[in-house]
C-alpha cells in the first residue's frame, strides 16, 4: 500500500502516519518527492484496511499495490534512481554508458589490452567474468580469484570501473573487494539467497533478466535486493528464450520503455548474449539506445576466434571501434551527448 500525502502536509502529519502504520504492525517508509511525500507500507501479506489512515490529516489518497514488487515500482518511487558506479552515473538524464570487455578474463595480457582499448574508444566500464556460469562443467569455468586480481590490474591501468559476475552468496565479500558493479547473471536471477546478500552490501548490482523470466518476475527479483536496503540496482535485458533458434536468444527490446514506465531503476541492454552473433551486435546496440536504454553491455575480445567462451558473439577491436563511432553519432542525434 502507498499513502500519498498532500503537497502541504507537514512533517508532524507524516510522523503521525508512520506511527499509525507501525501500530498496525507494518513498516512505514517515507519516500520524499519533489512535489509531495509518499509513505510506503511494507510487511503486509494481503489487503490492508485503510479507513483509519484516510481520516488522518495531510493524506491525499491511498493506492493499494497488489504486485509482488513495491520498492522497485514507479508508484512507490516516481523519481528515477541514478546508480553511481565508482563515479559513473547510470540512469535517466545521463548519457547512456557503454560497458565493454571479454566474456571471461583469460590472461593479464588479454584483459589489460582489452581494457585499454575499451577506454581509448570511449567506453565507460570494463566487463569480464572471473566466475563463469557455463552450461556444462567440462568447459572453461573462469580464472576465479586469479581473474579478479587480473581485473584489478586492468582497472588500475585503464581507469575503468570493473563489472564482474557473482555466482554464489558465499563469494559476495570477495567479489565486492574487486568489483565496482556486481553482475548477477541470467541463470542466477532467482538465486534469492544471493539477491538478499547483495541487498545487504553497499555496492551497485547489475541484475540480468533470467532467460525465461517474465517482466513481473524480473522486477520481483530486483525487489529482493531493494528490500534488504540496497537501491543501487541496474536491470539488464539480455534476451529471452523463445521458439526461435536462429539467434541465441530473442532480444525483447520492448521491455526497455515498458520497464521505464513500471520502475524507477535504470535498464541496460546486452546485445551480445541476446543475439549470440557478432554481426547482429552493432545494429541491436543502436536499436537499444534508440529504445531508451541507459547503457549497453558489449563483449569484445582481442582475438575472438581464440576466446575461451562466447567468441562468436564477441566483437573484434576494429568492430568495437567502428561501433563506438556509430554510438557517438547516434548520441549526438538523440541529444544525449
Ligand atoms: C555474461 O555476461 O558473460 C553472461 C554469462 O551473461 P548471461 O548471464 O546474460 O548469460
Ligand atoms: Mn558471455
Amino acid at each position: 500500500m502507498l499513502i500519498v500525502m498532500n503537497h502541504n502536509a507537514t512533517q508532524a502529519d507524516i510522523d503521525t502516519i508512520v506511527k499509525t502504520v507501525q501500530d498496525m504492525g507494518f513498516r512505514a517508509e517515507p519516500i520524499p518527492g519533489s512535489e509531495r511525500t509518499a509513505i510506503g507500507v511494507l510487511g503486509n501479506h494481503g489487503y490492508v484496511d485503510d479507513t483509519k489512515i484516510l481520516e488522518l490529516p495531510g493524506v491525499q489518497r491511498v493506492i493499494h499495490v497488489s504486485k509482488p514488487y513495491k520498492l522497485v515500482s514507479r508508484d512507490f518511487h516516481p523519481e528515477p534512481t541514478i546508480v553511481d558506479v565508482a563515479g559513473v552515473k547510470v540512469g535517466q538524464g545521463y548519457r547512456p554508458v557503454v560497458v565493454g570487455g571479454p566474456c571471461a578474463v583469460e590472461s593479464e595480457e588479454q584483459i589489460v589490452k582489452t581494457a585499454l582499448f575499451v577506454k581509448k574508444c570511449g567506453g565507460d566500464m570494463l566487463r569480464g567474468g572471473a566466475y563463469k556460469p557455463r552450461t556444462g562443467p567440462h568447459t572453461f569455468q573462469g580464472l576465479r580469484e586469479e581473474g579478479l586480481k587480473l581485473l584489478a590490474i586492468a582497472g588500475r591501468e585503464s581507469g575503468l570501473p570493473i563489472v564482474t559476475e557473482i555466482m554464489s552468496p558465499d563469494n559476495v565479500g570477495l567479489v565486492a573487494e574487486y568489483a565496482d558493479l556486481m553482475q548477477v547473471g541470467a541463470r542466477n536471477m532467482q538465486n534469492f539467497d544471493l539477491l538478499r546478500e547483495l541487498g545487504r552490501i553497499r555496492k551497485p548490482v547489475l541484475l540480468k533478466r533470467g532467460m525465461s523470466a517474465t517482466v513481473e518476475e524480473f522486477l520481483a527479483a530486483a525487489e529482493y535486493i531493494l528490500a534488504e536496503g540496497n537501491d543501487q540496482v541496474i536491470l539488464c535485458e539480455r534476451g529471452i528464450r523463445t521458439y526461435e533458434t536462429a539467434t541465441r536468444n530473442t532480444l525483447d527490446l520492448s521491455v526497455v520503455p515498458l520497464i521505464k514506465e513500471m520502475s524507477h531503476l535504470p535498464i541496460m541492454v546486452d546485445p551480445s548474449h541476446a543475439t549470440g552473433k557478432r554481426s547482429l551486435v552493432p545494429p541491436m546496440t543502436l536499436a537499444a539506445l534508440v529504445a531508451g536504454a541507459d547503457g549497453v553491455l558489449i563483449e569484445v575480445h582481442p582475438e575472438p576466434e581464440k576466446a575461451l567462451s562466447d567468441g562468436p558473439q564477441s566483437l573484434t577491436f576494429s568492430g568495437f571501434e567502428q561501433l563506438m563511432g556509430d554510438v557517438g553519432k547516434l548520441q549526438t542525434f538523440l541529444g544525449n551527448s
